[in-house]
Formats: structure tokens, sequence, C-alpha cells
């Protein structure tokens, strides 16, 4: 379900919980993978109940994202997308994909259920 913003949200200021700064600079830092925790996690989406592996955490640019899917991607041998700063991966691809983030570097940490 897609999430609203409103414009009107009363806490212009805020900072940003990922990059603790305002404004959000995270769509502009990359960080390299080993000083980063990739959380991952399986999660079910939509009506279908389908299972998706989502890896959230990281500090990528847009660019760098893409890269990873696509890695991560090929690694599962499924499809995936970006969500903001996730990367959703199709499937329960928990196991492989926290193998493949170790071996890129990431430290990485399996969350939820
Ligand atoms: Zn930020």
């Amino acid at each position: 379900m897609p999430r609203i913003v409103y414009s009107t949200d009363p806490e212009p200021v805020a900072l940003c919980p990922r990059c603790g700064r305002h404004p959000c600079v995270c769509q502009k830092i990359d960080l390299p993978p080993r000083q980063q925790v990739a959380y991952v996690k399986r999660d079910r989406k939509g009506r279908a109940g389908k299972t998706v592996t989502v890896v959230y955490g990281l500090q990528h640019t847009p660019a760098a994202f893409r890269q990873l899917l696509t890695v991560l991607k090929e690694t599962c041998g499924a499809g995936g997308t970006i969500k903001e700063n996730e990367l959703e991966i199709q499937g329960d691809q928990r196991e492989k994909v926290a193998a493949k983030l170790q071996e890129l570097g990431y430290k990485v940490k399996l969350a939820g259920g």
C-alpha cells in the first residue's frame, strides 16, 4: 500500500533517521560495503502474499543501489526492485543474499521472520 506523505507535515526540520542530517543526504552519500551493515529480512507483499527478500539499512547512491540490485538478482536468479532505500528480491532468498553481501564486504544481519 503506498504511503501518503502530506506536504503539510508538521515536522519540516526533522532530522533524517538514516543519515542524521537535514536536509537528508542519503541520496548523495555512497559508503563502501566494509563500513555498512546490511539487514536482510523476509517479507510478504500484497494480497497474493508473495514472499520477498528485503535488504535495508544501506547507504548508497541510487546508481550504486541499482548496481547492487543487478548483482543480487543474478545471484538469486530472481527478479527484484528498488523501493526508496530498500532492495527487494523475489522469493525467500535470504541465505543467498546474505552470502553474496558478505562476499561483497558488508556485515550482514538477518532480521525479522
Ligand atoms: Zn537521510
